[in-house]
């Protein structure tokens, strides 16, 4: 199954994708973790790239779609593959389009994951990550067991430069004006699915589930309701 899980940040796109991912048994491609990756280990993209990231704005399409490019190549992505975080623009999503057809693939499902604004700032100004595993929790809703994460760790958690407040109303405000086009582009192709992301991560993907489950036997079929 080709999917693209699009969606505000803070909207929940790591849990789901996690999920979805032993789900469907595909793999999960997202760019922010990539870039991240390339980040931490030095590489010329990865210092590129920390301007922009630090600032909570987008890296210049021609980065990301070169990434993804390469990626979709790999072999484990034969059987499908989950995007996640890509594409950010209308330009990625024709770049992608482009890759797909001289692939001779086509995405079948584009799940947005909605949640209104507010929502977003207290989910992601509580999000902690674990220095050591990536492992992502929340002050609130989801706080690591006795301050210590499930990879053994103590207490050593940290918040993402772009979880910051003034970062993340940066962040949503890029995203209204350069992300959320995406759903009329999809939806024109007749493969935007919006998911009501408010509730536990759990209530959440029961609604992903659900959907992909009735899309399956109706041999595919999605709408923007
Ligand atoms: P994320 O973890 O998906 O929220 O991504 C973190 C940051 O990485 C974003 O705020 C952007 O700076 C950058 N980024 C990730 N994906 C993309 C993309 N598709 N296009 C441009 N920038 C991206």
């Amino acid at each position: 199954m080709e999917i693209i899980l699009v969606g505000p940040p803070g909207a929940g796109k790591g849990t789901q994708a996690q999920r979805l991912i032993a789900l469907i048994a595909v793999p999960q491609i997202s760019t922010g973790d990539m870039l991240r990756e390339a980040k931490k280990a030095g590489t010329k993209l990865g210092l590129e790239a920390k301007s922009y990231m630090e600032r909570g704005v987008l890296v210049p399409d021609e980065i990301v779609i070169g990434l993804v490019e390469e990626r979709l190549k790999a072999s484990d992505c034969n059987p499908g593959y989950m995007l996640d975080g890509f594409p950010r623009t209308v330009a990625q999503a024709m770049a992608l389009d482009g890759i797909l057809s001289k692939m001779q693939r086509k995405i079948d499902h584009v799940l947005l994951l909605e949640v209104p604004d507010e929502v977003i700032v207290e989910r992601i100004t509580g999000r902690r990550t674990c220095k050591h595993c990536g492992k992502i929790y929340h002050i609130k809703f989801d706080p690591p067991p006795q301050e210590s994460c499930e990879c053994g760790s103590k207490g050593e958690f940290m918040v993402r430069a772009d979880d910051k407040e003034d970062v993340v109303k940066e962040r949503l405000k890029i995203y209204h004006d350069q992300t959320a086009p995406l759903a009329k582009y999809y939806q024109k192709k007749s493969v935007l699915r919006v998911i009501d992301g408010l509730g536990s991560p759990d209530q959440v993907f029961d609604r992903i589930r659900k959907f992909l489950m009735t899309s399956d036997r109706e041999g595919g079929g999605s709408d923007e309701s």
